[in-house]
């Protein structure tokens, strides 16, 4: 279970199998960065005195509880509330929240620990962590969203605040739910402070592009990767699994820079569309009337809807998932290399499987992982804090301009490390490597806490 990694991180992983049975998704997580850091332990021993990779693998804090609501029948229902604060060494706790059935400790622990190396990566004063539910929303009147969210702020407001752990989205929260969030947050505390949440809407201390962020800055990633091979997005095909917030950013900005998105999905099944997705369309289903992806073809008669569909089956130049964990499995980055698919750009989080991964990265494409490409959500969040904390806002070109230049940064930074630690052109590594260096220095820095 343990082969393939350098025997000076080795005991760090088993005692991570070891105190966290069944959290198999968070062993994936830890397995991934902790192969990339051999090389680093050889180059920095204080990281190994000071134990510094044990240290990261186990959360600063971990929260679980209760939460009680009534549904629009007035039946009461209990889901499992979480906070996983996992590294506070370059700043307050910060990432999303996900309301989803499939959500347990193992799914939040996996996406903090990546939470970490990412907001590393972006530069910006932002430490790691993740929280959610095991609430699905699928089908829950406004009411009942409302209620839900009121309970779980109940709880979660003891530990968030502006410089302690600032929440944002991530699957099944959006607009609506932070808004919900946010007011309950006010009302118990008797304080207006904005800066405890990002993803907050426009007309009360949201920040603009902060909707757009993890897309369009997944897009930029890839244009940057293309950009070193001499390519671009002008007349490629290409796929965007989900139709959720990051999928519909992602085709938004894709069209924009000349690509063609002729498929996305959910997870009943998969839109093909050859003349191109239609994106208001998809904007008008998806975000105003919440309904199915199905629903396409009501409207585009041409295209074709498959129910339990596998979108990684039509071809394509560039691959975006933006859809949720493990969603190409090492048949599917095999198909896609095999359909002449050059790109595969993450704007979701560990959505390829380690077989997946290996086959990407023995092929040769550009494999942007998503620690890396999709850091431009949180990027965005840690600037929508920076206008909270100064009463200002930014215009959109200002914000998005700030959101590419750091998309360029992260994607030079993992070029150069890889680059430095042997590995050139492999961003798993480079990602691995430049966040995990920033945030190990910051803990050295801080002694042994
Ligand atoms: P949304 O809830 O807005 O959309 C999620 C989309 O993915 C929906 O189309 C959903 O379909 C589909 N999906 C979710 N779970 C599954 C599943 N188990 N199988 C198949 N399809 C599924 O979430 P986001 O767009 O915000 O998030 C998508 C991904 O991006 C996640 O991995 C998230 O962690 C990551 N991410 C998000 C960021 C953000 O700023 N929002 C930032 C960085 C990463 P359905 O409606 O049928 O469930």
């Amino acid at each position: 279970m343990t082969n393939g990694i350098d025997e000076k991180v080795r005991g760090a992983y088993e005692e991570v199998l070891r105190r966290s049975t069944g959290e198999v998704e968070f062993h994936q997580a830890v397995r991934e960065v902790l192969e990339s850091l051999g090389p680093v332990l050889a180059k920095y021993p204080e990281f190994r005195e000071g134990k510094i990779i044990e240290r990261i693998c186990e959360p600063e804090r971990q929260i679980i509880f209760r939460v009680p609501w009534q549904d629009d029948r007035g039946e009461v229902q209990i889901n499992r509330g979480f906070r996983v604060q996992y590294n506070s060494a370059l700043g307050p706790y910060k990432g999303g929240l996900r309301f989803h059935p499939s959500v347990y400790l193992g799914i939040v622990k996996f996406l903090g620990f990546e939470q970490i190396f990412k907001n590393a990566l972006t530069g910006l004063p932002i430490g790691g962590g993740k929280g959610g539910s095991d609430f699905d929303p699928k089908g829950k009147s406004d009411s009942e969203v409302m209620r839900f969210c009121q309970s779980f702020m109940t709880e979660l407001m003891r530990y968030i605040g502006e410089y302690t752990d600032v929440p944002a989205g991530d699957i099944g929260v959006g607009g609506r739910e932070i808004g919900y969030m946010f007011g309950q947050y006010k009302r118990l505390t008797s304080r207006y402070e904005a800066g405890v949440l990002t993803g907050k809407g426009l007309g009360y201390g949201g920040s603009l592009v902060r909707t757009e962020a993890t897309g369009y800055g997944t897009t930029y990633f890839v244009r940057e990767m293309l950009a070193v091979r001499k390519d671009s997005f002008e007349g490629k095909t290409c796929i965007v699994s989900g139709s959720g917030n990051v999928a519909i950013y992602t085709i938004e900005k894709i069209h924009e820079l000349g690509g063609k998105v002729v498929a996305c999905s959910d997870s009943n099944g998969v839109i093909h569309d050859e003349k191109g997705i239609d994106l208001d369309l998809v904007k008008r289903l998806k975000e105003r009337e919440r309904r199915r992806i199905k629903d396409y073809t009501d409207y585009r008669k041409h295209a074709k809807y498959v129910a339990g569909g596998n979108i990684w089956d039509i071809p394509c130049q560039v691959a975006m998932p933006s859809a949720t964990q493990n969603e190409i499995n090492g048949k599917d980055a095999a198909t896609l290399v095999k359909n002449g698919c050059i790109a595969v750009g993450e704007g979701a989080n560990m959505p390829t499987t380690p077989e997946g991964v290996k086959i990407f990265l023995a092929s040769g494409i550009a494999y942007g992982p998503g620690k890396a490409a999709n850091a431009g959500g949180v990027a965005t969040s840690a600037l929508e804090m920076q206008q909270n904390a100064s009463r200002d806002s930014w215009t959109f070109e200002h914000t998005e301009q700030r959101l590419a230049e750091i998309m360029k940064n992260i994607h030079r930074n993992c070029w150069e490390t890889a680059e430095e630690f042997g590995a050139k052109g492999n961003y798993v590594v480079g990602a691995n490597i430049a966040g995990f260096i920033r945030v190990a220095k910051a803990m050295v820095a801080h002694g042994l806490i």
